[in-house]
């Protein structure tokens, strides 16, 4: 792990940003997880890159809970789909496929309580009905990662 200190805040312009550089091993890949953080505007921004680049379009079928745990390597790139709820999520890092459905489900849950319309309101409730099958492994989904860059993955 690398750690770089007091370097230029693209957001802030100061020399408060904390640069992390670290090497993440996978069964069959490497990637570069790099995090910078910044004490003065509190920015914080996650990038992935890969040894080994991947196609730019690659799905991965979630048939049980236990696929739940798999990995997903998503760069700043990457738009995360799944098209059983026809939603997409941009969100760079390491997680496991459960941290992605949450992230959906608190799109969904926003939609819900929040919404303007009340159509829009309905059906987000139906789709957090999917969701909440989704998370038990009672329903079958896909996850799919479209990343030009070719640094997002999926790690079993
Ligand atoms: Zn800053």
């Amino acid at each position: 792990m690398e750690k770089l200190e007091k370097q230029l805040c693209p957001f802030c312009h100061k020399n408060t940003l904390t640069v992390l550089e670290e090497e993440k091993k996978f069964s069959n890949n490497k990637a570069f997880l790099l995090s910078m953080s910044c004490s003065n505007c509190g920015c914080k921004e996650t990038d992935v890159e890969l040894e080994t680049k991947t196609e730019s379009k690659i799905e991965l079928e979630i048939k049980n809970e236990r696929d739940l745990k798999n990995k997903i390597i998503s760069s700043s790139e990457a738009k995360i789909k799944i098209p059983e709820l026809r939603m997409d999520l941009v969100k760079s890092g390491i997680f496991s496929v459960k941290d992605i459905i949450l992230g959906f489900k608190k799109i969904l849950e926003e939609d819900r309580d929040n919404a303007e319309d009340q159509i829009a309101r309905k059906k987000a409730k139906n789709l957090l009905k999917k969701i909440w099958k989704f998370e038990c492994g009672d329903l079958k989904f896909r996850i799919r990662l479209e990343d030009k860059s070719g640094n997002s993955m999926f790690d079993k």
